[in-house]
């Protein structure tokens, strides 16, 4: 049997190669380690490993598993990646350090309300649909730089940069159009000089996950979210 430790020791490898190949830095790209439907305890063994960085996708099942491994809290960063409803933001808000998935004002409003004042800023993406997205959601691209400007403005959220789950496919040439185009989005709001004056810290590239990591890394991704090569196939109830 494969143990967690070793599948992230290979991840950590394949992105470094990947990294490599496309004449980048192995350490300008980050691993989030996506733990869905895995309970704590695998958490904790990533974690002794030397993983630092969880994505959960469910808001009351990341908020137990943060609560779980309290005793680490101050050690580990938790991104929330999936869908986010208006009810669940003020969970997401009090117990993450970043979310990805954000995809109309309405939510980072009630998330910049609702993060306290004793926490840092929580860390956003906007979540993009870029064309042919299977799940339909995140933000339209003409829709994206008014949002993010919206952004911008709001004291206890802090735009990071974009996000983007692309229509699954095996075919590298794909895979690379698809996030070539998140890419070009990132270029295009990193250039905007309205964004530029609100100095927005554009700095990261959510793409990539344990089907596409190669793809994302060689189209310009700072951050590849990992589930399945770390902790093996998911079961859903
Ligand atoms: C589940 C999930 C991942 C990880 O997917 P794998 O294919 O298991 O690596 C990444 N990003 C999001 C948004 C997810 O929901």
């Amino acid at each position: 049997m494969t143990s967690i430790k070793a599948n992230l020791a290979d991840v950590l490898e394949r992105l470094s190669e990947a990294a490599i190949a496309s004449g980048r830095s192995p350490t300008d790209i980050h691993l989030l380690a996506v733990s869905k439907t895995f309970p704590a305890n695998d958490v904790r063994l990533a974690f002794e490993a030397g993983q630092k960085a969880f994505g959960e996708n469910y808001v009351q099942e990341g908020v137990a598993k943060i609560s779980d491994l309290s005793d680490i809290r101050n050690q580990i960063q938790w991104h929330f990646i999936g869908p986010l409803q208006s009810n669940k933001s003020k969970d997401v808000a009090e117990n993450f350090d970043w979310v990805h998935s954000i995809d109309r004002l309405k939510i980072a409003q009630r998330l910049n309300d609702q993060r306290p004042d004793h926490l840092p800023p929580l860390n956003v993406c906007v979540q993009v649909n870029i064309s042919g997205e299977a799940s339909k959601s995140g933000v339209e691209p003409s829709e994206l730089v008014d949002l993010c400007l919206a952004i911008a403005v709001m004291p206890k959220i802090r735009l990071r940069g974009l996000m983007s789950i692309p229509e699954p496919t095996d075919n590298e040439t794909q895979q690379k159009a698809d996030h070539k185009q998140l890419f070009h989005l990132f270029q295009e709001l990193k250039n905007n000089p309205l964004l530029q004056s609100l100095s927005a810290d554009l700095d990261t590239l959510s793409m990539g996950m344990s089907s596409d990591m190669a793809a994302a890394i060689a189209e310009g991704s700072t951050m590849v979210r990992i589930g399945t090569a770390i902790f093996g196939k998911r079961t859903y109830l």
